[in-house]
């Protein structure tokens, strides 16, 4: 293992080792070892937690949620705040950290540590919010009052692509609601989940509001989460059939439950368009983080008339792309989080080219390590070859031909998933019926990159339920209780 002052931190307390329960640090006897993508050295080791740990934890957000949710909004928001401002000072200490785990580029890891951090600086505000209603009643000595009560504790399961904005997103209107709140981070990621409990903690969130369980059995604690009666909503981001089996353990004990799952985001490119403009954008959507976001241009449809303008001008843009380790200064692409996933994508590839894609760009494993995938275009892609029907997770952009509105819009919606679809046009005609006519949650118009605190996010058909950032997701948190004020004539 590393000395944590190896690793060109700052601030080397920003590396913890055991899960964080209760406001304690917990250690077990077993230890996971969790390494660089971009070399597969090992940056630190984490205690091995496991079903037990995440009961604790369980008990412990049930203990603490008496005393947050009798806390005014004002006073949780001062807290969260003290959280926030800590999460913006360590801000490169915690994008270290995160390229070290999970591999993106450190310019973007910062970002994302700045865009984890603006939900809990929005929610700490938007909590003081919490509206109810008087309601005429239909007689005249009654009325009906509705107030908004926290849910209770909620536990959450997030992925490694996004290891602190996955769980900033959830933990910052649940702690605002006046909800604790449990997390399993992924085990490849699990550092980034850590150092924002010990900036929690620094910031006087009181022990039980905020707890990280951090262990490889994904089932076993993934049972405690979705089945303990004790969890009042459980909440989820991950792909589409790991979601699938949560949400059936959800129904044991009916939990509320908000899902953020697997997308197939098709980008739209209309003769109309502004080309240069939607060249950045794709670009943007497809390559960040290489390509594992679930937001990402899965498919790129491009109209006939701008067909040879739009492919020359975003495969010289791809081609500028550098790839490397993301700590490196100019790189772009990172590596993938495993070789799994580099040979999950080359079997999509491959299986297209078989089928007839052409190979504009790359289609093949990077020298730079076997964590690495070149930055690819293909063209001549039908909308039933492989790298078009599957999340692709990887650098990849299908380039698909089209004729007409009609023809476009029944390919993009001809799939179960529905979480963002992009399109670039200028006809106000245009773009509001291909607005409206988009079977997914978000739409990028003339815009690649969509998300913010202030809006909601999320899916629709297999891509999920519930909304993430804006008052919709606060409401995710909240339960509705209609009190009946009865007597009034006495
Ligand atoms: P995944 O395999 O579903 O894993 C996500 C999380 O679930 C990890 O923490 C994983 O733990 C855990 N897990 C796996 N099997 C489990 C089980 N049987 N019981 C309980 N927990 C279990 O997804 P991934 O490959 O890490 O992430 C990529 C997927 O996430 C993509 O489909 C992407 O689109 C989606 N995603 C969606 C959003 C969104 O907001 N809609 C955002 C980001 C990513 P381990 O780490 O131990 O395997």
């Amino acid at each position: 293992m590393k000395n944590h002052s190896d690793l060109g931190l700052e601030d080397s307390q920003l590396i913890q080792n055991f899960s964080y329960i209760n406001g304690h640090w917990h250690s077990s006897e077993s230890q996971i070892s969790v390494t660089n993508p971009a070399n597969g050295n090992e940056v630190a080791k984490v205690s091995n937690a496991g079903v037990i740990e995440t009961e604790l934890a369980v008990n412990a957000a049930k203990g603490a949620l008496k005393m947050w949710s009798a806390k005014s909004a004002n006073e949780r928001a001062g807290l969260m705040r003290n959280w926030f401002n800590l999460m913006m000072q360590n801000q490169d200490d915690l994008g270290r950290i995160l390229t070290l785990e999970q591999g993106k580029a450190l310019s973007e890891a910062k970002g994302e540590v700045a865009y984890g951090a603006a939900f809990i600086e929005w929610f700490a505000e938007e909590g003081k919010r919490v509206y109810g209603d008087t309601i005429p009643g239909p007689s005249g000595d009654k009325r009906i009052i509705v107030i908004k009560q926290p849910v209770g504790v909620v536990a959450a399961i997030t992925p490694w692509n996004f290891p602190n904005a996955m769980i900033a997103r959830k933990a910052a209107a649940a702690l605002a609601a006046g909800c604790t709140f449990v997390v399993r981070p992924a085990t490849q990621t699990p550092l980034s989940a850590l150092a924002m409990a010990e900036l929690a903690q620094r910031a006087g969130i009181p022990a039980g509001v905020f707890n990280v369980v951090v262990g490889d059995d994904a089932s076993g604690m993934g049972k405690v989460l979705t089945q303990h009666p004790d969890v009042a909503k459980f909440t989820f981001t991950g792909s589409t059939p790991v979601g699938k089996t949560l949400l059936s353990q959800c129904a044991t004990t009916v939990k509320k439950v908000s899902m953020e799952l697997g997308g197939n985001a098709p980008f739209i490119v209309f003769a109309d368009a502004d080309i240069d403009a939607a060249v950045e954008g794709a670009l943007l959507s497809k390559y960040r983080n290489a390509g594992q976001t679930c937001v990402c241009t899965n498919r790129i449809f491009v109209q006939n008339e701008v067909l040879e303008q739009f492919t020359e001008k975003f495969t010289a843009g791809v081609e500028k792309l550098a790839i490397g380790n993301g700590l490196d200064d100019g790189v772009i692409i990172g590596p993938m989080i495993s070789s799994k996933a580099v040979n999950d994508v080359d079997k999509l590839v491959q299986a297209s080219i078989a089928q007839g894609a052409k190979v504009i760009l790359g289609a093949k494993k990077d020298p730079a390590g076997e964590n690495f995938y070149q930055a690819t275009v293909l063209s001549q892609v039908s909308n039933d070859m492989p790298v078009a029907k599957n999340e692709i997770f990887g650098p990849v952009s299908p380039i698909i031909a089209f004729d007409n509105e009609e023809e476009v819009i029944a390919m993009a919606n001809d799939t179960e998933f529905g979480l963002a679809a992009y399109f670039y046009a200028r006809d106000i005609g245009r773009i509001w019926r291909v607005a409206e006519r988009l079977e997914y949650g978000m739409i990028g118009i003339n815009e690649g990159i969509i998300s913010n605190a202030a809006a909601p996010f999320g899916g629709v058909k297999q891509s999920g339920s519930g909304r993430e950032g804006s008052k919709y997701g606060l409401d995710d948190y909240l339960e509705i209780k209609y009190l009946c004020l009865g007597g009034l004539d006495k």
